[in-house]
């Protein structure tokens, strides 16, 4: 080895020495640097051309996702630098970064060889139509898009299955923005990201046929490509009574809840609420139900009937089994059982708020509000022995349009009386006297640059929690009852970012079960295929759906093998990981294939298929052969969802898992498939299907987080408390899911309780709003 080296460093410095001598003028270096939009912002390339040939690319894209855009990241310069040219084909699976990478090259290769111009732009003037992925991961969104020579003139989006208020946000202000400024680099809009990104990259591929059919330089798409300059320096003051910040369900009842009670006591309603996204309603408005214990006005009006038939994913017919019929829930029971489950976590009076005022905010909002659900009927279990869940529009599904007209109507009422709002501001800072322990406003910044300063006597957060926060839940979720600390998958708003939880800790609030774990009912794939188009077969006559992007997602939560955490230990029977357990694998966790499995699957299909009724593609049958698995095993691996290794050890270095717990756990786990008997976690003996040879497959699972749960400490009147856990800070009140964790445990999951957030987010805020005022008043 030694020699080796030695002969190596000689070689070398000939080759210098030589080189040094031969090339008596010095080379020829330029560079030049250019900036387009990728799917998740800007993304900025620098190229460097020594004498003539591409030598250096470097691309900085800071918001591309992990594990998709960043692959075409990693991937393009060095096909640019192998091939000596921008020019080459996008990374499949990741075109929308691709394209921004390729076409921020060509510009900035251009500005290198001093060719600052880039193409004229010349289009074929026309109609374009592509199908592109936006936020669903079902169906494609259809997006046609209409250029003159010149021009981006108008953009449509027809069949698609993005989530219908969220879609229309971007439909009203993204469009608009693209179209005005005739750019694709505008802000997607907050709330409405998905929806906003597939429209770009819809516009994007049809500015590229257009710049194709007329024969013009497709690096003539940079034009559109141009991110905007953020307007700053202007600064506003701002002076209100309350301001409430987030607008999804528990700010909007909070301050729908100040203002009606600052008009009820004379006062001029002098309410602002302030939200991030592009409209109001949050995470609240795409939910399905609501808890809400024995609405008086409510039970009275449908005869203390209950729903008879429950429909959803977890229909059953349902008997009413009350033996007391003048109410849907008789309260003692369900809190002792309450406070059985939170094992004395919960703070009591906390959960008696919820059992006897979250019946009257029902009301408030049926009756005085518009809101409209059906009966009550059972929720999840421990909840499922309670008629406590009420769903919108009395429907589990075909609610999510009208959600959003609720709001819509609230909004209306709080503006009618003088409350006001602002939409697309974002609040970043509590302004606070330590003098007087007291919040006096906050700092917030609108989406065009302008920075307020609004002053008020009382601020109330409705943040909907941290969840889209990485480093928040790597640092405040707890590991000592699961792993919990890291970064979540979200299905829930990301921009639930607790940017205002954090300000609240940095005064000195005291928090309550902030380590628990986030709400979660779904497990699958990290992240999703999009590499494979879905087809269908005929068996036993009937024609089944056959989505191979759905393969690593039914593999990472199939019943029948081994899963682990980062600990490389089992944490659930892995049939949970679907429903209802995948949280208690904390943020990612591996389902271990062996090759006789993959071999099976290749040559007789699966067993089981755990996809069902939620996040996938078509899903595809059992017992049918997947031929295609080492296509889809290969994509997997590209995009990080899947490893392989010849030996399990090697595989739990690969995965970065201590390799002894990891070994001891296949032990265990294939001793219990031996004695059919599931010691630890009680898998049904069908399930429990052994670990043999190599090569071996980990499949990445996670858990889809709708927020976080634990958040600030708060008191009965929705203060937010100080670290000793008595003391409020003055002016400040939290509600919804920033102070969920009063209710629950760090030993126990949310999940259970399912339309308790949905029911807090109500209850918490009105009573926030309330509170707010009167103590004002006082
Ligand atoms: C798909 C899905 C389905 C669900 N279904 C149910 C269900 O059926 N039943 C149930 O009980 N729960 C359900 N949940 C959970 C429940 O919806 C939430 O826990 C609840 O809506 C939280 O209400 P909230 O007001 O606290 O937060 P949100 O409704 O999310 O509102 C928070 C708002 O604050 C804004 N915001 C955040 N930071 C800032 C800032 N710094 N400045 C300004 N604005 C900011 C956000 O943009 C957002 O609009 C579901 C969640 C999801 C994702």
């Amino acid at each position: 080895m030694k020699r080796g080296k030695g002969f190596l460093a000689i070689f070398l410095l000939v080759t210098i020495l030589f080189s040094s001598v031969a090339c008596s003028k010095p080379p020829e270096t330029k560079s030049g640097t250019a900036t387009a939009q990728g799917f998740g912002g800007p993304v900025t390339v620098t190229v460097t051309v020594t004498d003539g040939v591409l030598a250096d690319v470097v691309v900085e894209a800071p918001a591309e996702t992990a594990g998709i855009g960043t692959i075409a990241v990693e991937k393009l310069p060095e096909k640019m630098l192998e091939a000596k040219s921008v020019d080459v084909d996008a990374i499949s699976g990741a075109t929308s970064t691709s394209k921004a990478i390729l076409a921020a090259a060509a510009e900035a290769y251009a500005n290198a060889m001093g060719d600052q111009a880039v193409a004229q732009i010349k289009m074929a003037p026309g109609t374009y139509t592509n199908e592109v992925w936006a936020f669903s991961p079902n169906i494609k969104m259809e997006v046609s898009v209409t250029v003159s020579e010149d021009e981006i003139l108008a953009i449509e989006v027809g069949k698609n299955g993005e989530t219908e208020p969220i879609l229309q946000n971007a439909l009203d202000l993204f469009i608009p923005r693209i179209l005005e400024n005739q750019s694709i680099a505008v802000d997607a809009i907050t709330g409405a990201t998905g929806s906003s990104n597939g429209i770009r990259l819809g516009v994007m591929l049809a500015l590229e046929q257009a710049l194709e059919a007329a024969g013009s330089d497709p690096a003539a798409i940079s034009a559109f490509q141009r991110p905007l300059p953020k307007e700053s320096g202007k600064t506003v003051t701002l002076d209100y009574d309350v301001v409430v910040i987030g607008m999804g369900g528990s700010g909007s009842a909070a301050a729908m809840r100040a203002a009606e009670t600052q008009a009820a006591a004379g006062q001029e309603v002098s309410v602002l609420a302030i939200e991030k996204a592009g409209k109001y309603g949050g995470t609240s408005a795409v939910t399905s139900e609501m808890m809400a214990i024995n609405p008086p006005r409510f039970m009275a009006d449908n005869n203390y009937e209950v729903r008879e038939i429950q429909l959803g994913v977890f229909e059953r017919p349902l008997e009413d089994t009350r033996t007391d019929k003048s109410v849907y829930v008789v309260v003692d029971e369900m809190k002792s059982a309450w406070l059985e489950y939170t094992e004395g976590d919960a703070k009591e009076e906390m959960i008696d708020i919820m059992m006897n005022h979250s019946g009257v905010t029902l009301d408030w909002l049926v009756y005085e509000h518009g809101f409209v659900f059906g009966k009550p009927q059972l929720g999840v279990e421990p909840s499922a022995t309670y008629f406590c869940v009420y769903q919108y529009n009395d429907s589990f599904m075909d609610n999510k349009h009208i959600i959003i007209t609720y709001f819509d109507t609230l909004y209306q009422h709080f503006t009618q009386l003088g409350g006001e709002y602002m939409l697309e501001t974002e609040a970043y800072e509590l302004l606070y006297d330590k003098e007087t322990n007291t919040v006096t406003g906050v700092k917030a910044r609108g989406a065009d640059g302008t920075e307020y300063i609004i002053n008020a006597r009382a601020v109330i957060l409705a943040t909907g929690g941290f969840c889209g926060n990485g480093e928040m839940t790597s640092e405040l979720l707890s590991d000592q009852y699961y792993p919990l600390k890291g970064k979540w998958n979200m299905v829930g708003m990301t921009q639930n970012d607790g940017k205002m939880i954090a300000s609240a800790l940095d005064i000195g609030a005291g928090t309550y079960n902030i380590g628990m774990a986030p709400i979660v009912h779904i497990g699958g794939s990290r992240v999703l295929l999009y590499d494979f188009e879905t087809y269908t077969v005929e068996i036993d006559g009937e024609t089944r759906t056959v989505a191979l992007n759905d393969v690593p997602m039914i593999m990472a939560i199939s019943g029948n093998v081994m899963a682990v955490n980062e600990y490389g230990e089992r944490f659930a029977a892995e049939t949970g990981l679907g429903f209802l357990e995948p949280w208690k694998g904390g943020p990612e966790f591996y389902a271990i294939w062996s090759d006789d499995q993959i071999q099976k699957v290749k040559e007789e299909g699966f067993d089981t298929v755990t996809v069902g009724a939620f996040i996938n593609q078509g899903g595809v049958p059992t017992g049918y052969p997947i031929k295609e698995l080492d296509e889809v095993i290969e994509a997997a691996m590209e995009k990080g969802i899947c490893y392989k290794a010849d030996t399990l050890e090697e595989l739990a270095e690969e995965l970065g898992i201590d390799v002894d717990n990891f070994l001891q756990t296949v032990e265990n786990y294939n001793r219990y498939c031996a004695e059919g008997v599931d010691a630890d976690f009680g898998k049904a003996a069908d399930f429990l299907v052994p670990i043999k040879d190599g090569p071996y497959y980990a499949f990445v699972g996670a858990p889809y987080a709708y927020s976080t749960c634990g958040g600030l400490d708060v008191n009965t009147q929705f203060q937010v408390l100080r670290l000793d856990g008595q003391t409020p800070i003055n002016g400040l009140y939290a509600c919804g899911t920033d102070c969920l964790g009063v209710l629950f445990s760090e030993k126990k999951p949310y999940v259970t309780y399912g339309g308790a957030a949905q029911g807090w987010a109500y209850t918490s805020g009105k009573l926030a709003g309330e509170w707010a005022v009167k103590n004002m008043l006082e």
